[in-house]
């Protein structure tokens, strides 16, 4: 099998794509870092798709769309349509808020989407409202029973928790998943542009050394690690020039990334 080997020996297979950086909310954790720039540009979807099927051929086997938040954006159907028929491509999937997801869960899954995964960071709607900026953690609920009816499944919530996963928020949403059939992972809040970060609790991120991922910029550049101040642009290199050049930078763990949000990188 076809495939693009960093210089540890990774296998990287899996691209998430940050398809916008708008967002309808405002998670406190959130915010892009002091400094960094605001780049305005947003691949079309032409260049999403164009792009999806260059790292298909390069190996790639997963695509995660995410952002900002995907779902703002009008064409996020169309998009993933377009990916859903991508040779090569064996899961494409999507990291979401929910808020706007009862609306479009049915038409997502019938346009090819697998699976969603589901920030929620709280279940009491006062704490949700605060943690969001105002969100309305009814709309979560909702978006995320519509994917479980329209087969997204397994929908996969992620929790952000300032230090482990017996603080009470964190508790209620565990016991909310577990009520509801849902699986759950647990990640603690990260600072990009001080290189703290950990392993995924209940999934693969943060696991350096088995690490088989490399990120696209809502403005086109691919990154070799989400704690990274590179970016390789799709406009200088070309779409498969950036993709092999992430791969070759792929450091061997993360650093620090002061260039980036994880609004236009996608967390
Ligand atoms: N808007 C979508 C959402 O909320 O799921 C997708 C983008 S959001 C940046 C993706 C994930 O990154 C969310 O699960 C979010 O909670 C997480 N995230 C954002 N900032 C983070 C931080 N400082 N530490 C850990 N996770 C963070």
């Amino acid at each position: 099998m076809v495939s693009l080997i960093d210089p540890l020996g990774r296998r990287i297979t899996y691209l998430r794509i940050s398809v916008t950086r708008r967002c309808n909310l405002r998670c406190y954790y959130c915010a892009p870092a002091p400094g960094a720039a605001v780049r305005a540009g947003t691949m079309s979807r032409e260049r999403i798709l164009e792009l999806v099927r260059v790292a298909a051929r390069l190996g790639f086997r997963k695509v995660r769309l995410t952002g900002g938040e995907p779902l703002l954006r009008a064409d996020i159907v169309e998009i993933v349509r377009d990916l859903s028929r991508v040779a090569g491509i064996e899961e494409l999937c999507m990291t979401t808020n929910g808020i706007l997801l009862a609306g479009m869960a049915r038409d997502l899954a019938a346009a090819g989407l697998r699976r969603v995964n589901v920030s929620l960071d709280a279940v009491d709607a006062g704490r949700y409202a605060q943690i969001t900026g105002g969100g309305d953690v009814e709309k979560v609920l909702s978006g995320i029973a519509a994917a479980v009816e329209a087969g997204l499944t397994p929908v996969k919530i992620n929790c952000v928790v300032a230090e482990s996963a017996s603080e009470p928020d964190a508790r209620a949403v565990g016991e909310y998943a577990l009520a509801h059939g849902l699986e759950v992972r647990f990640i603690r809040r990260m600072d990009m542009a001080r290189g703290l970060f950990w392993k995924v609790q209940g999934g693969a991120g943060g696991d350096c050394p088995r690490c088989d991922r490399i990120r696209v910029t809502s403005d086109g550049r691919v990154k070799p690690c989400l704690f990274s101040d590179r970016g390789f642009d799709i406009d200088a290199l070309g779409i498969e020039g950036a993709l092999r050049a992430a791969v070759a930078a792929k450091p061997p763990h993360g650093g620090v990334c002061r260039t980036d949000g994880f609004r236009s990188v996608g967390g």
